[in-house]
């Protein structure tokens, strides 16, 4: 179970090379570091997400 969440995974981070689409699509993107949707509308959420390094946030923050 736990062996497929990962793998599952996987294409988002192979993608963070090659993923000009997803950052300048609509209002949101796929964070390359945390794999977490971030909400460009929101500026926490935007500068949180820039950190290097950074954990995804926790949503009901
Ligand atoms: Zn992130």
């Amino acid at each position: 179970m736990l062996d497929q969440a990962v793998k599952g995974a996987s294409p988002v981070v192979a993608a963070r090379r090659d993923s000009p689409a997803l950052r300048q699509c609509c209002d949101s993107y796929v964070c390359p570091v945390c794999s977490q949707v971030v909400e460009l509308t929101d500026y926490r959420q935007v500068v949180w997400h820039q950190q290097p390094g950074h954990r995804p946030m926790d949503a009901d923050a």
